[in-house]
């Protein structure tokens, strides 16, 4: 009574969430920091007789916060329950099972080979350099270097992180371009899922209206504290958007509840507030990684909430095993390429001494 496929597929596994254990949690890149007091006002003071009703399937209220916020029209805005249900669609919506491959990075959110592999889409991983930096050689048809001849004759979409999961390393907006411009009949989602974390005019919002064939996903789980909320949105031009929707309205009216559509729409408009948790976020981690590559630890460069690193002469599960006996939670992979990293989410300043008064142990 079960399919092929929910017998064969292999799901994304998300990081443990303890309930209980008093530990120091930095392990699913949430926010170190709460979300806008406003939600609290609104929260207080919020008429519970309007959960008798349907929210608006299409969300025009948050919509209408979102676009405001990034200067684009409304008409460009997508939302969904959580950047990943967003990308779910975005990968159903735009990709085909025929005609070529879905292209990724083969270090990046696992995610996008799950959504791949649940609807039957080809799909070609292309290495990072050395550095675990994206090529951007690798997609652009004159340079493409892949040997492999299948993805060099088709590719039907391109889907990248950026900043890149779980490395944390930026691809420039002037990289994108050029994959944009090189790819333009093809469908390239850019998920920025961490992008406010990294330099002003990263983003490739800025974009959609000269690339037809870009999508950019993002999130309110990190930047704005509301990983608890599960809101995630898409901008691109209205063709792709109205795209989206249809799809959307094939599976399900009302991905977003009232409340945490609304509580977003409160969030996105509170740029002062979430620039201020932002910068402090930002400068515990640029301080973080600096002590620990004073700890002869490999640091990636980082332009996220988060770090991925490395001690030489460990592998990330004996590192994790160490941190967790000490009540300290990271993440690690036991997969190709990066099974000797850990990836620590940026918490307070003083979680982050206490990770570093850990690790000096560990260390010795
Ligand atoms: N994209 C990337 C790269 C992520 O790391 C995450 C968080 N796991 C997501 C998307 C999904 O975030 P959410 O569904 O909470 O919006």
């Amino acid at each position: 009574m079960i399919s092929k496929k929910a017998q064969n597929i292999a799901p994304y596994t998300a990081g443990e969430q303890p309930q209980g254990g008093g530990y120091i949690k930095l392990n699913t890149n949430e926010n170190a920091y709460p979300p806008s007091p406003q939600i609290k006002e609104y929260l207080a003071g919020a008429d519970i007789s309007n959960l008798r009703l349907y929210p608006d399937p299409a969300n025009v209220k948050l919509r209408t916060a979102i676009a405001a916020a990034h200067g684009v029209g409304v008409e460009n805005v997508f939302v969904g329950n959580g950047s990943d249900e967003v990308l779910a669609l975005a990968f159903l919506t735009l990709f085909e099972r025929t005609g070529g491959s879905v292209v990724f990075a083969d270090v990046t959110y696992s995610f996008y080979k799950v959504y791949a592999e649940l609807y039957d889409l080809p799909y070609k991983e292309v290495a990072l350099d050395g550095e675990y930096r994206v090529r951007v050689g690798d997609y652009v048809n004159d340079e493409r270097r892949m040997t492999n001849d299948e993805l060099r004759s088709g590719v039907s979409g391109i889907v990248l992180a950026n900043p890149n999961a779980p490395t944390s390393v930026l691809l420039e907006r002037g990289g994108i371009e050029k994959i944009l411009t090189a790819n333009k009949d093809i469908p390239v989602i850019v998920d920025e899922a961490y992008i406010d974390f990294a330099g002003e005019g990263s983003s490739c919002v800025p974009l959609i209206n000269k690339y037809k064939n870009l999508v950019v996903v993002k999130t309110f789980s990190k930047s704005h504290s509301l990983a608890g909320a599960r809101v995630g949105y898409a901008i691109a031009g209205k063709p792709l958007i109205d795209a989206l929707f249809k799809i959307k309205d094939c599976f399900n009216s009302y991905p977003l509840d009232k409340i945490s559509a609304d509580i977003s729409a409160i969030a996105i408009a509170d740029k002062g507030y979430y620039q201020g948790i932002r910068d402090k976020v930002v400068a515990t981690r640029d301080r973080v990684a600096t002590a620990l590559r004073g700890m002869n630890c490999t640091v990636l460069p980082s332009s996220a909430n988060f770090l991925f690193v490395s001690v030489a002469g460990y592998t990330g599960a004996q590192i994790y095993e160490y941190l967790k006996d000490q009540k300290i939670l990271v993440r690690t992979w036991n997969k190709p390429r990066i099974s000797d990293f850990v990836r620590i989410t940026i918490g307070t300043d003083a979680e982050m001494d206490k990770l570093l008064e850990v690790w000096k142990k560990f260390c010795k």
